[in-house]
């Protein structure tokens, strides 16, 4: 198993390869890629070194690149976003955007980002013309969402990164909240280094047919 095997856009397989140096597959990466790219709900355990942010990165880029963008109904989706990514800390929050914006390098995808700490008006100028893939912290995009600066309701796949970090953080409300908003035939793949009985009460309540990958 290797990344060509993925079908990533020729210009993403080159920055992976190239830019990024990457040559072989981290387990993480080539026993989630699949599941993910099937559209099936994950909940995997994998520590921060793991390779986990390619791991979901690549398969969302690879389902976003196939939607077919001349289309009207997909056009409209740099309003709402396909894929929303949720992170426990800001730092981690720009640490996945900065590997959205380097895998995405050349394709016509776009990330941006919603966190903690800049004013409403720097963060609602960088999301003017809509995204993708959105890379967010709970309570900020919360906030985005109710204020109907970012809407959810057509975003088919979320990433809960760090789970275990969102609940330490106290975010589970915003998380749940989040969850609500989104339509009911959405994807969602989790990661997380521990699976407290919250978590994992979690995943019973959101998740459909989920398949569990420890690694
Ligand atoms: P993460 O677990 O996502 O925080 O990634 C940890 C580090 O591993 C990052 O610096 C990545 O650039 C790097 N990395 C991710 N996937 C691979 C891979 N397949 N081969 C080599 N390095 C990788």
């Amino acid at each position: 198993t290797s990344f060509d095997a993925i079908g990533l856009p020729s210009v993403m397989l080159d920055n992976i390869l190239r830019k990024y140096n990457y040559n072989k597959l981290t387990p993480v990466q080539k026993y989630g890629i699949p599941i993910i790219l099937k559209g099936r709900d994950l909940m995997a355990c994998a520590q921060t070194g793991s390779g986990k942010t390619a791991a979901f990165l690549l398969p969302l880029a690879k389902m976003i690149a196939e939607l077919d963008t001349n289309d009207s109904t997909v056009a409209q989706y740099t309003t709402y976003p396909v894929a929303l990514i949720l992170t426990p800390t800001r730092e981690l929050c720009n640490q996945i955007y900065d590997f959205a914006r380097g895998f995405r390098a050349g394709t016509n995808i776009h990330a941006k980002r919603v966190y903690g700490g800049p004013k409403t008006e720097y963060l609602r100028a960088e999301l003017a013309n809509g995204c993708h893939i959105l890379v967010a912290t709970p309570g900020r995009l919360k906030d985005f969402a109710e204020r109907n600066i970012v809407s959810l309701n057509k975003t088919r796949l979320l990433v809960l990164d760090e789970a275990d970090q969102m609940l330490d953080r106290g975010f589970m409300d915003s998380v749940t909240w989040t969850l609500d908003q989104m339509p009911s035939d959405r994807q969602i793949v989790m990661f997380s280094a521990t699976f407290p009985n919250q978590i994992q009460a979690l995943a019973q309540q959101y998740l459909q047919n989920y398949l569990y990958l420890t690694v």
